[in-house]
């Protein structure tokens, strides 16, 4: 039976850390690192997500400031805030809730903000700076996952690890952050060929697809670590709604060595690595020394 890797728990504990190094900062340099999270429109799921990361902020002992703006904002109304968080000296990172209304090109709006600033690490700069291995803001969830791996299992290097999805926001990221582990590394997606027997290679399988269950336990390999990124709502008993991954648990739990479970498993690290990000970038541009990890 597959250990269970406790992503909340290991998210209780780095925002401890998180904390404590806020509280360092303002002992030692009487820097606050602060954060600016913008939501444009009423979307329930992310007025939830906007919520709990200004609640999380702060209970870190940063700052938090949120910009809540109509959904008939326009491009032109958002620019004009990231410019003025850009120029704010008390707010180290901005991010700006995705999706955005369909009047907003979200790719011109990420890349306006200061790469610097960029806590969700999805500026041009900054994917370019992961690619070729530079230091950089890295975005939240594959960062996460990376954290839950290393612990879990300590030297990646060597290791055959398959991402199943390839987006910008986890998939290719995900990928990056492993190679430079110096996995070697698959990405598969919905044109890939045979994908059970892929995934059947991996000593790492990350899923992050978005389709509830969708890899049965047959295809992992026995002993292989499993992280589960996908966050999928379906009906559950009596008309009930209930969160299910993109990995089938019961089954893979039978094969895999160790496995995440959602919810608890990989959500939980994002908000945490959002705190982390911001407190690395209120130490850059400060011209202090990151010493966290
Ligand atoms: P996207 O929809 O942007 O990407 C999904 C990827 O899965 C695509 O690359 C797609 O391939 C691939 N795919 C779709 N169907 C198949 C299939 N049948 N076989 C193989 N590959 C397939 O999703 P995201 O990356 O944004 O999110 C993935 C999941 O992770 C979602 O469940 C989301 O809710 C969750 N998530 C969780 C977060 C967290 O905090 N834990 C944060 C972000 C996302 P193709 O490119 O060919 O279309």
């Amino acid at each position: 039976m597959a250990k269970r890797i406790d992503g909340k728990a290991f998210a209780e504990g780095l925002r401890e850390r998180v904390g404590e190094a806020v509280s360092s900062l303002q002992r030692d340099h009487g820097l606050t690192p602060g954060l600016a999270v913008v939501l444009v429109g009423e979307d329930p799921a992310s007025q939830v997500y906007v919520r709990n990361k200004g609640k999380q902020t702060l209970e870190a002992g940063m700052k938090s400031f949120e910009h809540k703006l109509p959904n008939t904002t326009s491009e032109t109304e958002l620019l004009g805030l990231v410019n003025q968080l850009n120029a704010d000296p008390d707010v180290h990172g901005i991010l700006v809730q995705l999706p955005l209304p369909d009047q907003i090109d979200s790719h011109a709006v990420i890349n306006a903000i200061n790469p610097d600033k960029d806590v969700d690490g999805f500026h041009l700069i900054n994917v370019g700076r992961l690619s070729t291995g530079a230091s950089g803001l890295v975005p939240c969830t594959p960062l996460g996952c990376l954290m839950l791996l290393k612990a879990k299992l300590g030297d990646l290097s060597g290791k055959n690890a398959v991402v199943v999805g390839r987006s910008n926001i986890v998939g290719k990221p995900m990928a990056a952050l492993l190679l430079a582990e110096s996995c070697t590394v698959t990405i598969a997606h919905s044109r890939t060929q045979d994908l059970a027997e892929v995934c059947r290679e991996a000593d790492i399988l990350v899923a992050a697809v978005g389709r509830p269950e969708m890899i049965p336990g047959g295809w992992v390999k026995p002993g292989a670590t499993v992280i589960d990124v996908g966050i999928n709502r379906i009906e559950g008993e009596e008309g009930k709604t209930r969160l299910v991954g993109d990995v089938d648990y019961a089954s893979c739990e039978a094969v895999a060595g160790a496995i995440t479970p959602v919810p608890g498993g990989v959500g939980p690290m994002t908000i945490a690595c959002l705190l982390r990000n911001t407190v690395q970038a209120a130490c850059a541009s400060n011209g202090i020394t990151f010493d966290f990890d």
